[in-house]
């Protein structure tokens, strides 16, 4: 099993967990037995099922450490120009607010009113 179908794998198990269909502990017992992947250099590597990061089993300290597979980077390099990497991307403008600056007041009534009115909104004032 290489980085892509382990993750691909990763995706149908965590939609079965989602959709009720598997228990934690039964998503974490295929991750952790099914989804084991081993590079070209004879290293352990795990998906992490809780925050879906890469882990690299190091051998001298017995322990799993976050670590970004080199085959997936350069997966993800390739499909940077997707529609769902794209949306991502995008930045919704906030509406616009005005700044204080631009408010007029009414020289009759003294109320506030925005730069671009031509009457006072409480009084009728043409401004
Ligand atoms: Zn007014």
């Amino acid at each position: 099993m290489d980085f892509k179908q382990a993750r691909k794998q990763f995706e149908i198990y965590k939609k079965l967990y989602l959709d009720g269909a598997l228990t934690l502990d039964e998503l974490i017992d295929k991750v952790d037995m099914e989804l084991e992947v081993e590079d070209k250099e004879g290293n352990f590597w795990k998906i992490d099922e809780e925050y879906e990061n890469w882990l690299f089993y190091d051998r001298k300290n017995n322990e799993w450490i976050e670590k970004t597979p080199p085959e997936e980077n350069h997966e993800n390099k390739k499909t940077s120009d997707t529609v769902s990497s794209y949306v991502t991307e995008i930045q919704i403008p906030s509406s616009p607010v005005l700044p204080e600056n631009l408010k007029k007041f009414c020289k009759e009534c003294g109320n506030k009113i925005e730069f671009d009115h031509k009457f006072c909104t409480k009084c009728g004032t043409k401004i």
